[in-house]
Parts: C-alpha cells; structure tokens; sequence
C-alpha cells in the first residue's frame, strides 16, 4: 500500500499522527523515539 499523508508516529506507545516532515508528532517523542512507553508523555490530545 502506498505511503499516506498522515503517518503515525514513530515513537512506540504513541497514536499521534506525526508531521509530515517528521517521524514524530513532537520534539518530545523525537528525543523518546527509541524508548519505548505505556502511556506516551508528549501531552498531544488523546495521548494524555
Ligand atoms: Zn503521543
Ligand atoms: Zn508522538
């Protein structure tokens, strides 16, 4: 399937879509991509 518009974050444990320039949604799982987390802590609406 070709690649969307909207991606997904990269970060594990988050469902935020990320920017378009980005793998992430946020500075916050840029610096957590490669840790994994229960409960995601960007604060992005529906990660809280
Ligand atoms: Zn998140
Ligand atoms: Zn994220």
């Amino acid at each position: 399937m070709a690649e969307e518009k909207k991606k997904t974050c990269a970060h594990l444990g988050c469902n935020c879509s990320a920017d378009e320039n980005s793998q992430y949604c946020s500075a916050y799982c840029e610096s957590a991509g490669a840790t994994p987390e229960v409960v995601c802590g960007c604060g992005c609406p529906g990660c809280a």
